[in-house]
């Protein structure tokens, strides 16, 4: 029987959308059932384990699993509980699931920097990052542990600042709260077992994280197609954003034009083609990139 990797994401949630879409661009196909535990890729031999994103690291370092894809925020938090040690490693980090660890307190309240902390309490679901902050801020507050709902724990007198994610603070806001210090910047990453892989599934893991870094740099890839003067080629080429080596085409019956095709690595902006215009480029054309291999 042909072995399966297998690959331990989030059933529903901040993660899962994005965790399935990006597994989608690598080409595997599969679809997600209701009740399902695990869904089976139709086209590699991959099963997906979709679980709880908590459980992630852990069914990952005991080898339940052999890749998992975790928000870091998470993973530290579980790699720092369990002693700062666990079974596993950072293979890539996903550019999704974005947001920030905060300390936050009332507004216009006596809290506003990390040294006003001191010998306060402070309301979390993230002890273990909270703790390991103030040791190396050396700064002394008692952690107070939450499962959920740590907004709510300024207003209802359980500790007058907290540590939690935050994306766009909206949250915060609403709760009457800001954010003072970001301990952490967190974003999805792919995790692998530190168990030695079969040379078969080693085998569907190098494709699968081939197909991952294209998907990677794609992202905010695009594919730049312009007209300019010959003499512009160097100006026009520094302001491509990420890009080193663009294509230069001589155009049939034009010696003093030539036609710039470059990939750009870096977002594209309108002010980008703005410059780009200033200096004598015509007819620019940016395309999206789907797939990308080097
Ligand atoms: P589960 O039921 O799987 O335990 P959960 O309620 O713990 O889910 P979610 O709210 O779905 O978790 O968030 C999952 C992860 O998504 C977070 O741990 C974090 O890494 C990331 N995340 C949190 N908030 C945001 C956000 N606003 N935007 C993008 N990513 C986020
Ligand atoms: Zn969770």
């Amino acid at each position: 029987m042909t072995q399966r990797l297998r690959i331990a994401i989030q059933k529903k949630g901040r993660l899962a959308d994005d965790s399935f879409a990006a597994l989608k661009k690598c080409g595997l196909s599969f679809t997600i059932r209701g009740d399902g535990l695990l869904a089976r890729v139709k086209n590699m031999p991959i099963d997906l384990l979709l679980v709880r994103d908590d459980d992630i690291p852990s069914f990952v370092a005991n080898a339940v699993s052999d890749l998992g894809i975790v928000g870091e925020n998470v993973l530290q938090e579980d790699i720092l509980s369990a002693g700062g040690k666990m079974a596993l490693s950072i293979e890539r980090r996903l550019g999704f699931s974005k947001c920030r660890l905060c300390l936050a307190s009332a507004e216009g309240g006596s809290i506003n920097t990390p040294q006003d902390l001191q010998g306060t309490k402070i309301a979390t679901t993230y002890p273990g990052i909270l703790n390991n902050y103030l040791r190396e801020n050396a700064i002394t507050a008692d952690c107070v542990e939450m499962k959920g709902a740590v907004e709510l724990a300024p207003r209802i007198g359980i500790a007058p600042s907290i540590c939690d994610l935050v994306s766009s603070g909206a949250t915060l806001e609403a709760n009457g709260l800001k954010a003072f210090e970001t301990i952490l910047e967190s974003e999805a990453v792919l995790i692998k077992s530190a168990e030695v892989l079969s040379p078969e599934k080693q085998d569907i893991y190098d494709r699968l994280v081939s197909r991952l870094d294209g998907v990677i740099r794609s992202k905010d890839s695009k594919y730049i197609m312009l007209n300019a003067p010959r003499s512009q080629i160097e100006n026009i080429t520094k302001i491509l954003p990420g890009s080193d080596a663009p294509t230069i085409i001589p155009l049939a019956g034009d010696d003093d034009l030539v036609a710039v095709q470059a990939v750009c690595t870096e977002n594209v902006f309108w002010e980008t083609l703005e410059a780009l215009k200033a200096s004598g480029a015509r007819s620019i054309l940016v395309l999206p990139i789907e797939k990308m291999m080097s």
